[in-house]
């Protein structure tokens, strides 16, 4: 039971007002459906032409009685035209429909987790930044219910905050994955404990500049007040204080910690266990708890995960990465030869800016798929670089040239759009192929720890 939610439903504060919601995936979806029980009209649009009606079933049986529509198509100015309210999904980037929204007041427009955040009475603890937040994020939950709290975990990831609030158990802390898409348009949210566990180039293809991304991650901390916690990286103080960015205590975070992670390698994962323990401690979490909580957790899958091992070389699958600077994190969390497979939809960033951390390991490029013009001139007068259509050929030709003890990592800098469907779906294929080699090798895909 949540006194505040209750009486917002029973109010039914919708009633006769439509609103507008964009994008019809997951968190979309569980927006209409919260936004049915407030009483609203609801008209779901999408801009995939192909989208079938029968996607309306998944919010409720009988849409019509319910009031809730589809309109799926390029969007235009009239179905935003008569809206009370537009709620975005998270994956909607708001400049692209700026033509579309001209004439709706900026304040009617905003993220889903903006207006689920509406509704919340419990505390929240909101992580944003370029790289780790999945990983920090369920870190931070398996912390909070190893100290005997309940957790929620989600947001960005995994169950969106409407369908939490549509549970009938409320959690005792929110743990949420915040993108700069969905901050961009929160206007009130003001999470108790911020954090930012770090910033470099990312969706420059969408933002305007590094200013423009900075200021979406920066509004975060915007709205909150003394009593809340601001995290983020030691090495951001100087430039976060002179911005003046937020009114909440301020504690920074580098990667000097002692807490001991082995399944969570390289001293990237050391700030996000430090950025977590900052996270978890104004909830009363004690150090020993912090502690063992830390020392069981094992690493998600696609982030420098080890898939196999065929004639003595580790295959590495960080499918995830899809930046410069996780690719470097990658690189110097192993500590063998690395023959690196780059390739996919690049979104933006200064290629060399990685050399240094190449270096240190790298012994061959792998180039696979779209964006060989991006990273071929700066790579190959350092590293041998090869380039191949699919994943499948360039893995294979570096296995060809790998001594035991080598590592393949696949920890591509890209977006996976131009071959796959997604992340997921790449770091499968290339731990297909790693069996397969095994397989060919007559040896066992044995999973080994790098
Ligand atoms: P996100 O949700 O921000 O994309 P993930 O936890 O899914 O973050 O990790 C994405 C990629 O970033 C993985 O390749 C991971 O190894 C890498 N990564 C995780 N934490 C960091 C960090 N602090 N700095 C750089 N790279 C990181």
């Amino acid at each position: 039971m949540n006194r505040k939610r209750d009486l917002l439903k029973s109010l039914k504060i919708f009633e006769n007002r439509l609103v507008v919601v964009v994008g019809a995936g997951v968190s979309g979806l569980a927006a209409c459906r919260f936004l049915l029980t407030l009483g609203a009209t609801v008209r779901l649009v999408d801009a995939k032409a192909d989208l079938s009606q029968d996607v309306l079933l998944k919010v409720t049986q009988n849409p019509s009685a319910a009031g809730l529509t589809l309109e799926a198509g390029p969007h235009t100015a009239a179905q935003f035209a008569d809206a009370h309210l537009v709620v975005l999904s998270p994956g909607v980037p708001v400049k692209k429909l700026a033509a579309v929204l001209a004439n709706v007041e900026p304040w009617r427009v905003v993220a889903e987790m903006e207006f689920a955040s509406w509704f919340l009475d419990e505390p929240v603890i909101a992580i944003t930044g370029t790289n780790g937040k999945t990983t920090t994020t369920t870190l931070v939950g398996h912390i909070l219910q190893h100290a005997g709290l309940v957790p929620f975990v989600g947001g960005n990831i995994g169950t969106p905050l409407c369908e939490y609030l549509m549970g009938e158990t409320p959690a005792d802390v929110l743990v949420i994955e915040i993108s700069s898409f969905q901050l961009q348009n929160c206007r009130t949210f003001a999470p108790r404990v911020a954090a930012l566990l770090n910033f470099s180039a990312n969706h420059l293809d969408y933002h305007l500049d590094m200013e423009e991304y900075l200021a979406a991650k920066l509004n975060l901390f915007a709205r909150q007040d003394h009593g809340a916690n601001a995290i983020a990286p030691e090495c951001m103080r100087a430039e976060l204080e002179a911005r003046n960015f937020t009114k909440a205590q301020r504690d920074y975070f580098t990667a000097d910690t002692d807490f001991d992670c082995p399944g969570l390698p390289g001293l990237h994962n050391r700030e996000n266990i430090a950025a977590a323990w900052r996270m978890v401690r104004p909830f009363g979490v004690t150090e020993a708890q912090a502690r063992a909580a830390i020392a069981n957790f094992r690493a998600l899958p696609h982030r420098i995960e080890p898939v196999g091992v065929a004639a003595g070389v580790l295959f590495v699958n960080d499918s995830k990465a899809t930046t410069l600077d996780s690719v470097a994190a990658a690189v110097k969390s192993l500590d063998r030869p690395v023959r690196l497979l780059m390739g996919g939809v690049f979104k933006g960033g200064v290629v060399a800016d990685i050399l240094p951390a190449l270096k240190e390991r790298v012994v061959s490029v792998g180039l696979f798929g779209a964006s060989r013009e991006v990273f071929e001139p700066v790579l190959a007068p350092h590293f041998p670089v090869s380039w191949d259509q699919t994943l499948e050929e360039a893995v294979r030709r570096q296995f060809a040239q790998a001594k035991p003890g080598d590592a393949i990592l696949l920890s591509p800098a890209t977006a996976s759009f131009d071959a796959y469907s997604g992340y997921t779906e790449r770091g499968r294929d290339f731990a297909r192929v790693a069996a397969a080699l095994a397989d060919e090798q007559g040896a066992p895909n044995t999973e080994v720890r790098p």
